[in-house]
């Protein structure tokens, strides 16, 4: 580090290891010892400029995934407010003192996972293209299936791993703003908003598979209302490097 002075110290322990498509590769010791581009500083820069671009496009199409979801939901009589915050949250609170893997939020992003591929299958299964949907993305929706592939098995060891940090937390009465678990807590709830974001452009693309489409997105939001509530504070955790 020392003769590296804009490297940004632990920043890739709160990240999503996407590296192709990481704003901060020049600052990220990890990245650079793996690629061994250590030297091409420039190009580096230049790349995380446009992976910059990339997820700014992505946040704005959130905030109109969730109007749309929201729309998309009352049209086909299902209220995605329909948690019952009050007997979710006891409950919630009550699976951390079970296994984390069995923890309910762990449990609804391994259906989630399970979603996403019958999702796919049943694209195939419907389309007259040759090649299939999990190999050959149409490019005007490359980066939204990307996205989605990316983070389908990404969210269930973070939830995991964040849930355990907060069991132990509990045992020793430690709830601190910036724990490992709120960090990891945080790191999931980003890549459950950019997933929701890519589906809600799927949505409006296979009009054929909205109702799935739309059972995934309600799923998706849900288990993330729920892990803000299991996590209240992961959303103010700083990430080094990345959040400012
Ligand atoms: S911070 Fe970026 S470059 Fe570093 S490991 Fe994470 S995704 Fe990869």
């Amino acid at each position: 580090m020392g003769d590296k002075p804009d490297l940004i110290p632990g920043i890739y322990n709160y990240c999503d290891r996407w590296c192709e498509r990481c704003a901060y590769t020049s600052c990220c010791l990890q990245f650079q010892i793996e690629s061994e581009e250590t030297s091409s500083g420039d190009a580096l820069q230049n790349f995380d400029a446009l992976n910059a671009r990339f997820w700014e496009d992505m946040s704005e199409a959130l905030v109109q995934a969730m109007c749309l979801l929201r729309e998309m939901a009352a049209q086909h009589g299902i209220d995605p407010e329909d948690l019952d915050k009050e007997t979710a949250f006891s409950e919630l609170q009550e699976n951390l003192h079970r296994n984390a893997r069995e923890h309910p939020c762990a449990a609804a992003a391994l259906v989630y996972s399970g979603m996403v591929n019958e999702w796919f299958v049943a694209v195939d299964e419907f389309s007259e293209a040759e090649e299939s949907l999990l190999t050959n993305y149409p490019r005007s929706l490359d980066e939204h299936l990307q996205v989605i592939r990316h983070y389908q098995y990404f969210i269930y060891p973070k939830l995991v791993r964040a849930l355990e940090g907060r069991m132990d937390e509990l045992f020793i009465a430690d709830h601190e703003l910036q724990s490992d678990a709120n960090g990891t807590a945080k790191v999931a709830l980003i890549t459950m908003d950019r997933s929701l974001a890519a589906w809600s452009v799927l949505y409006a693309e296979y009009p054929a598979h909205e109702d799935t489409t739309l059972s995934i997105l309600v799923h998706l939001d849900r288990l993330r209302r729920s892990i803000e509530v299991v996590f209240p504070a992961a959303r103010a955790f700083i990430r080094p490097g990345l959040d400012s």
